[in-house]
């Protein structure tokens, strides 16, 4: 085994402070800090010796290339290289060069990147501006070593085009609000609030060889047909410690790679299912999380790739087995390291945190519909509301102590005391280990204070990270900033912050729920309560397109009108793009291998029928196993015909018009289920060593 010296290793593909300090002369180290803590302008004169300086370092270090890296709505990143080198000069030498001005501006085609018609009204062109905040680095992959530079990408006329854009708005309005909030809570020494996140990405590990395959696999990142056999569920050692020694090579050598590049992993576990793993960052400020995230779920591609393996990001991957989501872990701290979500040791008296307790809640309550949106992708359609991820309803688990304090200020306008034992005598809570309980209950609650900040657990496994943190930074900044408004007016400054939080609390009480996400009685609980129960991504896009989260969204400058909107537009082309992918996937495979197979499969125990009745043997079994194969083959048949049909007719209509996208959902999508219900049934059946493609046995266990 190699030893690491990880002290030694960790950051050093990232150009960080120690390179800014080494390859910057101290004015221009300077001026960068300035720009990057104060959010000020960039002159092109120091532009030019940054870039100098990232040049020298990053050739140093063997990079060829460097792009500007940034992260359009197709949830990926994207990228465009271009060579450090010089035009050749007259006895025919080059240089490589890199000026100010290809450091903080590029001019990537943007034609081909989703824009929801924004860039159509106004110019095709797309621009990338740098974001100094997150540092560039280096990643090396065959292709050699590239200096990526973290940019953001708009139109022609500052329209955002990405994630990024809106993303960081979101942090200067944020900020803007919360030293705002805390200025009136008689703070007067924090200078700026950052969001920090910390994201837990949960993945699966399969073989390489087996995964191609799978048709299905390598098309759509999911399987479209399979059943766990049903021995599936337990794990069978033998095989699964020869994948284990696989995994750990793979885990360390992500471990490797992300330490150079400055990111701190720092856990990683099995997760539930078999093949399913989970790795997570230390956390840091919000946007170099969602940058980290992108660059993690990268490195966990590219590395299993060089380790035989293939790691699936999809949120679904096999029917049956548990999914994969992300824990988006969100708190507010301050530039003096103070955690605004921090309860302390006696929460009841800590006026500070109530406030911005009851803010979140309100927030969260407020705007529910556009936080599901913000979680909501079409992987994860087939995941959340079964018992496996967080319900379709947001809720917010509190836990049992800090319940008890709301409810003391919905009661009385003031909380006495902190602790939960009253509770307990009094016999109010569900179970008596509240310990224990607390841990274990809070995992079905899709948004959960869990000690020091909120937790939210709908995000799919695939997506970018950076929508609920948008969204999540402009509910709560708006909940600071209706607080700020009201204390401003005040005479009795303490009073109505205490009102405030009395307010907050006794309005979106119900939102908050420490029970059972999973269970039936919250799902006709939460009905009851009036919290809205949204099922899928087609109809969460509508939180997009209602007037007042618009309005929310261009009082605090997040979005404009036509940026929301083009990305609910997006989202639902996307959508409809998908499942046709899916849907003609599964008529190839089916119609290519599936039914010739089991067409075989018959033809054999047809044979196998007539010459034992020759034999006047006893033929009743194989007479059975022919007709139900028969059968389910006739409906498979049937199945395939109607959803080529109606996948014909998908592609025949307008991809632009939303009502495509309900026409994928509604009638492509239940077709497809239709096909792989029988067959289905048929691989439960059908000899294994005819079944054209490896089973989920295969996958998940024999590698
Ligand atoms: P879990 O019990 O859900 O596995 P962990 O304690 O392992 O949670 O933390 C999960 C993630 O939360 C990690 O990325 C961690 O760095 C991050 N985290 C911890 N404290 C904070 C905080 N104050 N703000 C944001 N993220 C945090
Ligand atoms: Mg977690």
């Amino acid at each position: 085994m190699n030893k690491i010296d990880v002290e030694k290793i960790y950051g050093e593909n990232v150009f960080d402070d120690r390179k800014m300090k080494e390859y910057l002369d101290d004015e221009t180290y300077k001026t960068l800090h300035k720009t990057i803590d104060e959010g000020l302008e960039l002159d092109l004169t120091t532009a030019d010796k940054i870039a100098d300086a990232m040049k020298k370092w990053a050739v140093e270090k063997g990079a060829t290339h460097y792009t500007h890296w940034f992260q359009p709505l197709t949830g990926f990143t994207a990228e465009k290289q271009d060579s450090f080198i010089s035009a050749p000069k007259k006895d025919g030498s080059i240089s490589m060069e890199f000026s100010g001005k290809a450091l903080v501006k590029g001019e990537p085609d943007a034609s081909s990147f989703p824009s929801g018609g924004l860039r159509a009204t106004f110019e095709a062109r797309g621009y990338t501006a740098w974001d100094c905040t997150s540092p560039a680095f280096i990643r090396e992959d065959a292709l050699g070593g590239i200096l990526c530079i973290p940019t953001v990408f708009c139109s022609y006329t500052g329209e955002a085009l990405d994630q990024k854009t809106p993303l960081l708005r979101s942090m200067e309005l944020i900020n803007k609000e919360a030293i705002r909030l805390l200025r009136n809570l008689g703070n007067t020494t924090s200078k700026r609030v950052t969001p920090y996140v910390g994201a837990e990405q949960e993945y699966f590990l399969i073989d390489r060889q087996t995964y191609k395959k799978r048709k299905d696999l390598v098309y759509t990142g999911r399987t479209l047909f399979g059943v766990m056999p049903p021995k599936g569920q337990e794990l069978d050692d033998h095989y699964y410690g020869n994948i284990k020694e696989r995994v750990g090579a793979f885990m360390r050598d992500v471990d490797d790679n992300l330490w150079r590049l400055g990111i701190p992993a720092k856990t990683q576990h099995n997760e539930v299912a078999p093949g399913q793993h989970e790795l997570a960052p230390i956390y840091t400020q919000c946007n170099m999380a969602v940058d980290q995230n992108q660059v993690i779920m990268q490195t966990l591609k590219s590395v299993a790739h060089r380790h035989g393996l293939k790691c699936l990001l999809s949120e679904k991957p096999f029917a049956g087995v548990n999914g994969s989501g992300k824990h988006n872990n969100w708190s507010l701290v301050t530039d003096d390291k103070i955690n605004l979500i921090d309860p302390g040791k006696n929460p009841h008296e800590n006026i500070q945190f109530l406030l911005i307790l009851s803010c979140v809640i309100a927030a969260v309550d407020k705007h529910a519909d556009l936080l599901r949106e913000s979680a909501a992708n079409i992987g994860n359609d087939t995941r959340l509301g079964s018992d496996e991820a967080p319900p379709n309803i947001i809720s917010v688990f509190i836990g049992t102590e800090l319940e008890d304090i709301i409810d003391q200020i919905i009661q009385t306008k003031t909380a006495t005391h902190s602790g939960s034992k009253e509770k307990l005598d009094t016999g109010v809570t569900f179970m008596p280990n509240v310990s224990k309980d607390v841990t274990d209950r809070n995992r079905t609650s899709p948004f959960a204070f869990t000690g020091n900040k909120f937790e939210f657990r709908m995000l799919g496994s695939m997506d970018s990270i950076a929508p609920p943190n948008i969204v999540l930074n402009t509910i709560v900044a708006e909940s600071f900033s209706e607080a700020s408004d009201i204390i401003e007016k005040a005479n009795d400054k303490d009073a109505t912050i205490n009102e405030i939080i009395h307010n907050n609390f006794k309005n979106h009480k119900r939102v908050i729920f420490n029970g059972n996400g999973y269970s039936k009685e919250w799902e006709e609980e939460a009905k009851r309560r009036g919290l809205p129960n949204i099922a899928n991504m087609l109809d969460s896009l509508e939180a997009l397109e209602n007037d007042d989260n618009i309005e929310l969204f261009e009082k605090f400058g997040v979005f404009s009108k036509s940026e929301i909107i083009s990305r609910a537009d997006i989202q639902r082309e996307l959508y409809a793009k998908l499942t046709n992918i899916e849907a003609r996937v599964m008529i190839d495979v089916a119609g290519k291998h599936i039914i010739p197979a089991v067409v075989r499969y018959t033809r054999e125990l047809a044979d196998s029928v007539n010459s034992l009745k020759k034999a006047k043997v006893d033929y009743r079994v194989q007479k059975e196993l022919l007709e139900n194969v028969s059968a389910l083959l006739a409906d498979t048949k049937k199945a395939w015909d109607e959803l080529s049909k109606v996948t014909d007719k998908g592609g025949s209509l307008n991809i632009e018009d939303k009502q495509t996208a309900f026409y994928y959902r509604d009638i492509v999508r239940p077709a497809m289920k239709e096909l792989r219900n029988p067959i289905d049934g048929l691989e439960m059946i059908v000899d294994k060593s005819i079944w054209p493609m490896p089973s989920y046995g295969d996958l998940l266990f024999d590698s």
